[in-house]
């Protein structure tokens, strides 16, 4: 099913250099242009021009290492073998060694079935003052960028810890942002930040300090003004390294970090530490002039590789989740039926049952539940939280995840009641002892034919090809946040039109929303959080966020209170795509997008963030001419409608989206 990066490389250079000069590296297409250069001071630097436009300026790059006999735990490291893993500086140049090749795989989870295109790759060795070497490896597509560092033993070293990486982005002036904070550790519900759930600065100028001081989570959205626009982030992080994040912005220059000690309740490492030779993850710069390449990017699975092989054949669908409007009262034996008959009404694949339910059904009554489910064709997820000693949760099942003796057990009776997937919940941060645990319930949970879905959690990295397994991350602030207050209703249409620009373009999104109630409570009356946005854009959510597992946010009532065109549409909703593209929209304002379902058919979703009817000329000539259907939010949101429309390529089509409104074209 899946293809390997190319073997075929082909060898264009390799060339010694006594001086400091390297050719620049360009794309295929020629337009990316990437130049590294040692500076005076023999400083390493790299710059970004796109279609010769700067869209990042003379940026740090280089890396520290730990290469002293005893490890250095604070500071700098101190003493005879001190400089020996210094690569942030003092460097000389080496071999410059260039290649083309191709990337060419399929995966059955993102936005794209098949991926295939060429790049660059230039392989830039260098030299610090004590002759140890070290590589910094570039790859260039035609609108990606990835970098890593490839590290090698040094003398009687073949282990090392990363003090820090130098790796920075320095923009242009006047270059805004797309950012996500960094939350402190060990705060929020039941100490379990950071979870990546904070809000977004809009536009916001470069040196807006971060909320908490702690810089901002991958990804981040830059408008390079009229040069275009850049997504940072980073991929390939399994248990081999931590996940990073970016630091707050100083002198237009954003730095990777590493994890903070607190995370994880103070248990584990800041520096990731890595077995000689190894290679760092993937650092992304994903650029263009237009939204287009940060919507249509693969760079997230490009150059990463499945870490296991699966022997088990997964398959993604829908599912009804009582908790997320019925909440913790939910998770009882009659509920779970109510909600099992809604998946089987809607011919939805799955129920996913949340916490609380060995202790209100219990292990034995569930092995019964699910042969009901299966007796109605739904296949069940059960929630575990991932804790352990790293916060104060007490929703359970607690502590069967967090242990391999443990874990097995469990999973080996997930396998045998013919349960189908977890969602395990509340993790501690991005240490590298964390991103262990996470390989260590996917590698287990794969042995048991178990899909992992994860809540509270980091982003993704890589992970859809990295693991057959995994199906989704939270890592945003999802739909549970519009039943906890109205605050997130109101601006549901707000994030809805950041979210394709930044989060999810990077990786699968668990947000778990698509109401059709319009007050979030069990009566869909009186007292609750009221959605502010329509029908229509409440099923469109199901085309604009990514995620091969949609946990639909309808209940039992909706079979016969919601319009009846969405509660029909949702029956068919597709969650597989073939191929995904940028037609229009503005982060924070708009947002229209086309995705082609394994079937072949073109689903547009467009939703508006603005208070204004949105009236936009947008071309869907990829759609052909003819006859397309048209699902359509009116002004009031009671009336959503269903028509037929004409498309002539060459002409156009203009779409017309409500405020707060969505809309849905299908051919
Ligand atoms: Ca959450």
């Amino acid at each position: 099913m899946r293809k390997h990066l190319s073997s075929a490389l082909v060898l264009l250079a390799v060339c010694q250099l006594a001086s400091a000069q390297i050719q620049d590296l360009a794309s295929p297409d020629g337009k990316l242009v990437v130049s590294f250069k040692l500076t005076d001071t023999d400083n390493p630097t790299y710059s970004v021009k796109y279609e010769g436009k700067d869209m990042l300026m003379d940026s740090p790059i280089g890396i520290m290492l730990d290469m002293g006999a005893k490890p250095t735990l604070q500071g700098l490291p101190q003493g005879r073998d001190a400089g020996t893993g210094d690569f942030t500086k003092g460097l000389t140049l080496v071999s410059v060694t260039d290649n083309a090749a191709t990337v060419d795989y399929s995966l059955d989870r993102i936005k794209k079935a098949h991926v295939s295109h060429g790049y660059v790759q230039r392989i830039i060795e260098l030299q610090n003052a004590s002759r140890q070497k070290i590589e910094f490896e570039f790859r260039v597509s035609d609108n990606d960028i990835a970098i890593r560092y490839n590290l090698r033993p040094g003398q009687q070293r073949n282990s090392t810890r990363v003090l820090f990486e130098n790796t920075g982005f320095t923009f242009p002036d006047g270059t805004t942002t797309f950012l996500t904070d960094q939350s402190d550790a060990m705060i929020g519900w039941q100490r379990t930040k950071p979870s990546y759930e904070e809000g977004y600065t809009n536009d916001g100028p470069m040196d807006k300090k971060s909320g908490y001081g702690h810089g901002y989570t991958f990804p981040g959205l830059f408008h390079v003004g009229d040069n275009g626009w850049v997504l940072l982030c980073e991929t390939g992080v399994s248990s081999r390294y931590c996940g990073c994040r970016l630091s707050d912005c100083v002198d237009n220059t954003y730095r990777i970090e590493f994890p903070m000690p607190e995370e994880n309740n103070g248990i584990g490492t800041t520096c990731p530490a890595v077995r000689l030779p190894g290679s760092t993850p993937w650092r992304t710069i994903t650029v263009g002039s237009t939204l287009a390449p940060i919507v249509e990017t693969t760079v997230m699975w490009d150059y990463v590789e499945p870490v296991f092989e699966t022997a088990h054949e997964y398959k993604y669908g829908r599912g009804t989740w009582s908790w997320i409007v019925w909440q913790d009262a939910s998770c009882n034996w009659d509920d779970q039926i109510k909600f099992i008959d809604l998946a089987s009404a809607m011919d939805f694949e799955y129920i996913l049952i949340d916490a609380g339910w060995d202790q209100n059904i219990g292990y034995d009554r569930m092995e019964e539940l699910i042969k009901y489910a299966n007796s109605k064709n739904v296949d069940v997820f059960l929630w575990y939280s991932s804790s352990g000693n790293w916060n104060d949760i007490t929703q359970s099942p607690i502590n069967r995840m967090d242990n391999s003796v443990v874990r097995k057990k469990e999973m080996a009776w997930l396998e045998k009641v013919n349960c189908k997937g977890i969602k395990v919940d509340f993790w501690g941060g991005d240490k590298q002892e964390t991103m262990q645990m996470y390989e260590e319930v996917l590698s287990d949970a794969d042995d048991h034919g178990l899909m992992c879905i994860f809540h509270g959690c980091t982003m993704p990295r890589g992970w859809e090809r990295m693991y057959p397994n995994y199906v989704g991350s939270e890592a945003v602030l999802a739909s549970e946040n519009m039943y906890f207050g109205q605050g997130a209703c109101d601006e549901e249409a707000f994030k809805a039109t950041l979210h394709p620009f930044i989060r999810n373009t990077m990786g699968c999104m668990e947000y778990g929303g698509c109401f059709m109630n319009r007050i979030l409570n069990k009566q869909n009356a009186g007292r609750g959080s009221k959605l502010k946005t329509g029908p229509i854009f409440q099923i469109a959510t199901q085309i604009v966020y990514q995620n091969p597992i949609q946990n639909i946010a309808i209940c039992p009532n909706n079979l016969e209170d919601a319009p009846k065109i969405c509660m029909d549409w949702l029956k068919t909703s597709p969650t597989q795509w073939e191929d995904t593209k940028y037609v229009g929209g503005y982060p924070g304002k708009c947002v229209i997008i086309a995705r082609k379902d394994i079937g072949g058919k073109w689903h547009v979703a467009g939703m508006n963030a603005t208070n204004e009817v949105i009236k936009a000329k947008i071309d869907l000539s990829f759609m052909g001419d003819g006859e397309a259907v048209l699902y359509s939010d009116d002004a009031s949101f009671e009336n959503p409608s269903l028509s037929t429309v004409k498309l002539k390529a060459k002409k156009g089509y203009l779409m017309e989206i409500a405020p707060n409104g969505g809309v849905i074209l299908e051919k």
